[in-house]
């Protein structure tokens, strides 16, 4: 009997991770989900999504989480990096408590993941980090979170070469604006762009740049990590893919 295909999505119980944990979940995976909640998703995912309380701050965490899946399945063939938060702040306001946050959370959250899938993946095994277009350029009062992208996109180039050799496969996507909760939360805050009235700054977003009048929704970034961590993505490795309806087209 073929094996179950097993996928794990840190943060995959809300925002874009859900929609990656749906996606995947279709394509006919088992998807281990770490995170500190574990809201109810629907009974139509049961015995097919599995919780395990995970702080990607935390390295052991990420191993505790894969052993938890490896326990159940006997492997796993991704690893999606996906828990993230953004904070606009401007410079002199940035304190040592905001800058270890949002790095020990986005970027040590994916070395701590990516280290801990490493020892476990196979042959044709992959990581996927969710990055950000705030990965590909910087942007006014947003230092702290594109640092945060702009590294977890070298850690995907560093790692794509390091891994290679093994056959492991290692991407990142960069959305742009997706409506989550967590995007939302952070655009009502003092210092975001917008005055903090989100659905107007989207909107004008949107207006200004998308070249398909539209953002990406959290389904289509569940698409795309589907096909990158497919088989029919077996050439594609250290790419940081812009999934933006064509704001930055590269
Ligand atoms: P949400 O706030 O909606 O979801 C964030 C997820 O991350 C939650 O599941 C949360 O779960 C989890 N999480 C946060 N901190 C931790 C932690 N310390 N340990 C474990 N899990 C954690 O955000 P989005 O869905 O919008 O963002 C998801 C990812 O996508 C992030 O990396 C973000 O930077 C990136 N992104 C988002 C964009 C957007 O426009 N929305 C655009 C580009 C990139 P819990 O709180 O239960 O732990």
């Amino acid at each position: 009997m073929a094996k179950d295909k097993v996928a794990i999505v840190t943060g995959g119980n809300r925002g874009i991770g859900l929609g990656i944990t749906k996606r995947l979940v279709n394509a006919g995976y088992k998807v281990f989900v770490g995170a500190r909640k574990n809201p109810a998703i629907g009974k139509e995912f049961d015995n097919k999504v599995f919780f395990h309380h995970t702080d990607v701050r935390e390295e052991d965490d990420h191993n505790k989480l894969i052993e938890f899946a490896i326990k159940k399945f006997g492997n796993i063939d991704c690893y999606i990096n996906n828990a993230g938060y953004s904070e606009w702040m401007p410079i002199d306001k940035i304190d040592d408590e905001f800058l270890s946050n949002i790095l020990n959370t986005n970027l040590k959250g994916a070395f701590w993941g990516s280290k801990a899938a490493a020892k476990h993946l196979k042959k044709g095994g992959s990581i996927i980090n969710i990055s950000s277009l705030a990965g590909k350029r910087g942007s006014s009062n947003n230092s702290a979170y594109v640092a945060s992208k702009f590294g977890m996109n070298g850690l995907t180039q560093s790692l794509a070469k390091e891994l290679g050799p093994r056959g492991i496969r290692v991407n990142a996507v960069c959305p742009v604006l997706i409506a989550t909760e967590g995007l939302l939360e952070a655009l009502r805050t003092k210092h975001a762009p917008g005055n903090q009235n989100p659905e107007e700054f989207i909107s004008n977003f949107t207006t200004n740049n998308s070249a398909l009048n539209r953002m990406p929704k959290s389904d289509e970034v569940g698409d795309l990590c589907v096909f990158l961590a497919s088989n029919k993505a077996s050439a594609i490795t250290g790419q940081c893919i812009n999934i933006d309806c064509g704001v930055l087209p590269q």
